[in-house]
């Protein structure tokens, strides 16, 4: 079936008063070793963002938009600056982010002129009165534009790495037609980044932003703008998810992690389940199980990250703690 049973490991809280914590990823996928350094220093900048915001008493919303800005801004991630690039060799990105308390969500896909789109999720999940809280292309960048957002050149997003593996693949293009060997592959840059926050007022939220997958047709919608697949907060739980979007969307794979610990399931093994649970139940065409990675904060402020994938970048920090990161 191939993939490899998911791994996990549990954050528990530090003290007994439920104070601010943190938990990113910067996706799940054969992370080449010669980048890891890089993985490790983005993720700390990333986490010092959202500290800086959560010991200042903010609040869990602010804090997962400014990590999940910073990972987009550095250029490292697959997602702000340094998406991978679609087929047409343009970046296209998708990235939603949602608050527990009142189920707000704003969300953004296929923009091709911001670098933040973390930003412009977070105006709409505030300005929205709930009759629009998805806006693609250009009608979000219009949005944008209307209320002080800057619009860059979609070559100012484009980075020197991806430009190189944007034709290297184009010279694979036959071969990725008849074998398809990135979807599901592990081996394909998957460096989604999110990020899940409980404030100090017990506030979750979850944010999940992405240049998507090499070499998706334009257009290509993944998991990571949509509540319950790619991210999910509620009162209880907050999630964020990375890996194959088609399979994530079709596994609810963040609505089911936290209505998994809603019911009372351990975090660490809520996450395994659900991930073992794609990776049985939706293959690629050469049979290998889904695969993906995903963190989760409860409202206590414990939590748990789990991958099915050889690495997941991934850091965190609670209240009381240091910081760490891994990949
Ligand atoms: N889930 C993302 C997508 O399919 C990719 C990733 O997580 O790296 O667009």
């Amino acid at each position: 079936m191939g993939g490899r049973m998911p791994v996990s490991e549990a954050i528990e809280k530090p003290g007994t008063d439920g104070g601010a914590a943190v938990l990113l990823h910067g996706g799940a996928w054969d992370i080449p070793p010669g980048q890891h350094e890089a993985h490790l220093l983005a993720l700390r900048d990333a986490l010092g963002s959202a500290r800086g915001v959560l010991e200042k008493d903010g609040g869990a919303l602010d804090a997962a938009a400014a990590a999940v800005a910073s990972m987009e801004s550095s250029g490292t991630f697959d997602a702000g600056r340094g998406g991978v690039l679609n087929l047409d060799g343009e970046v296209e990105l998708d990235c939603g982010i949602m608050c527990g308390r009142s189920l707000d969500y704003g969300a953004v896909v296929g923009v091709k002129r911001i670098e933040n789109p973390v930003l412009l999720a977070r105006f709409i999940l505030e300005s929205s009165d709930g009759s629009a809280r998805i806006l693609s292309c250009e009608g979000a960048e219009r949005i944008a534009a209307e209320n002080g957002f800057t619009l860059v050149a979609n070559d100012k997003l484009v980075t020197e790495r991806e430009r190189v593996r944007h034709s290297e693949l184009r010279q694979r293009l036959a071969d990725y037609h008849t074998s398809h060997p990135f979807l599901a592959s592990d081996n394909v840059p998957r460096g989604t980044v999110g990020c899940v926050a409980r404030d100090r007022g017990g506030r979750l939220a979850a944010a999940t932003s992405t240049g998507g997958t090499p070499m998706r047709p334009a257009g290509r919608v993944g998991d990571s703008a949509l509540p319950g697949a790619g991210y999910y907060a509620s009162g209880s739980a907050a999630c964020s998810a990375t890996g194959w979007g088609e399979a994530i969307t079709a596994s609810l794979l963040a609505g089911r992690s936290v209505d998994g610990v809603e019911a009372g399931g351990v975090p660490a093994e809520v996450l395994c389940a659900v991930l073992e649970r794609m990776r049985t139940s939706i293959r690629n065409r050469d049979g290998r199980g889904a695969t993906g990675g995903l963190i989760l904060l409860d409202f206590e402020g414990s939590g748990a990250f789990a991958f099915s994938t050889p690495h997941m970048a991934r850091a965190g920090w609670s209240e009381g703690g240091e910081g760490w990161a891994a990949v």
